[in-house]
């Protein structure tokens, strides 16, 4: 099937490799070709029904104006509300906002939790802004925006560099336009403003549910299989305690500096404690250091890459050591990698499934607020369990049905999902 978006994706911060709309772009392509996906159709889902860019003037402290550029991309509706984070970087640019927010759209549907995708970004520069300015920069970004997101419209989360204050200040900001409390325009919110028990920790508990699945097929138990984690913050700290908790062997652990190693195991409490109180995990005892890049290629039965795009490449794919990838962070892997695992017959949980515990516990969060009536922690990771291993054993089965790898399952998996919804409502003229 031919790729329109090609030359636009090649745009995209200049590499091949690191384009995450041309990785979203050729896995749609591969999975709606092996669908025998209706060409029309092929045409409504691989655009998103909506692009939009404001220009937010801001008062900064020095008394100036400056003017912000932001967007909000909807990628799709056909199966309820876009949902989807808000970043705010330097280089984020409407490109990786629609790639992310497709993203959105097949891992809602993999999860089969009832939203299409969305996605946002400012380009902004947050670390060199005060608390001030990022509040009026949310809060006039949120009212260029306010026809446009709702509860049954579009409910944004935090992403990068934006958080549960960004998100308790967008509800406000669209409460007051709508002169009553609207808890459920917006999810990762504190939990004291209707946020959920549980959200903090969901995408790593959903990480370590497909993990727990995913053993299962090579006969390991938790206290037999050895982790790696890239990544030590929310996904991939928060997950790296939680498998530690059920008897994992974490024997490495990173952040962005590096990584520390040790084969009998890390006392992932303790290491987390030292991050905490030194902000580093250099110097930590009883580990030896190691490199992000050599992390990846430890032997191991769990890599997982819980940390930032494209780290498993067509470069080191022939070295990953493992036997399973569970896809903690978004985009982990790139498509020329992907060839490599599998022909080494790693088993990839893929990203769209690997950590839609997020998403999962911020549809739990919608309908709590919807409710009014919230529920206990015990309840929300009961449910997140629920949904994490029925999708877990969907998608393998449905690998195993029509004999392709996991991730190109995935996709297939929500493709269709979304092309039936599409297909049943028709096309209004
Ligand atoms: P975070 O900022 O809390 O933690 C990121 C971790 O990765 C930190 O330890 C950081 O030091 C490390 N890191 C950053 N850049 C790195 C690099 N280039 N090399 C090695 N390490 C690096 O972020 P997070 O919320 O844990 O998100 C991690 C990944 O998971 C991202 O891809 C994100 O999109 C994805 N994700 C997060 C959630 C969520 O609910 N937080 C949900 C779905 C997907």
């Amino acid at each position: 099937m031919a790729n329109p978006m090609a030359d636009e994706m090649r745009r995209f911060k200049g590499s091949d490799e690191k384009n995450p709309f041309e990785a979203m772009s050729e896995r749609f392509d591969r999975a709606a070709q092996l669908l025998g996906l209706d060409p029309d159709l092929y045409a409504v889902m691989r655009v998103p029904s909506r692009e939009i860019k404001v220009y937010i003037p801001v008062k900064m402290d020095t008394g100036h104006i400056q003017v912000f550029e932001g967007f909000r991309v909807q990628h799709n509706f056909a199966r309820g509300p876009a949902k989807g984070g808000i970043r705010y970087a330097p280089d984020v640019t409407l490109d990786e906002v629609k790639a992310l927010s497709a993203w959105m759209t097949w891992k809602c549907a993999v999860v089969n939790v009832p939203f299409g995708g969305g996605k946002g970004g400012i380009i902004c520069n947050p670390a060199q802004m005060s608390e001030g300015e990022l509040e009026r920069l949310t809060r006039r970004y949120t009212a260029e925006l306010i026809d446009f997101i709702g509860p049954d419209k579009d409910v944004p989360a935090p992403d990068m560099n934006t958080n549960e204050q960004t998100m308790a200040w967008i509800m406000d900001t669209y409460s007051m336009h709508a002169r009553h409390t609207v808890t459920a325009v917006v999810t990762g919110k504190p939990v004291a403003l209707g946020g959920s028990l549980g959200r903090r920790e969901a995408t790593g508990r959903g990480v370590m549910f497909t993990v727990n699945e995913a053993i299962k097929r090579f006969n390991l138990k938790p206290q037999d299989t050895s982790v790696v984690v890239q990544g030590s913050g929310n996904v991939g700290g928060i997950g790296a305690e939680l498998m530690y908790d059920q008897g994992y062997k974490i024997v490495a652990i990173s952040d962005i500096f590096g990584g520390i190693h040790n084969s009998n195991g890390l006392n992932i409490p303790e290491v987390m404690r030292y991050l905490r109180d030194n902000k580093t995990l250099e110097g930590y005892p009883e580990a030896e250091p190691v490199g992000n890049k050599e992390l990846l290629e430890l032997e191991c039965d769990v890599l997982a890459p819980c940390a930032t795009e494209n780290q498993i490449t067509s470069e080191n794919a022939d070295r990953i050591k493992c036997k399973i990838l569970a896809e903690g962070a978004n985009g982990p892997t790139t498509p020329k990698a992907d060839k490599i695992l599998h022909d080494k017959g790693i088993f990839v949980i893929p990203d769209i499934l690997a950590n839609a515990g997020g998403v999962t516990v911020s549809y739990f969060e919608w309908v709590q607020d919807r409710m009014g009536y919230f529920w206990p922690e015990s309840q929300v990771n009961q449910r997140l369990e629920e949904k994490m291993v029925a999708s877990f054993n969907e998608l393998a089965h449905y690998a195993d049905k029509h004999q392709v790898d996991t991730r190109t399952a995935a996709y297939m998996l929500a493709i269709d999902r979304v092309a039936y919804d599409t297909r049943m409502r028709g096309i209004y003229a």
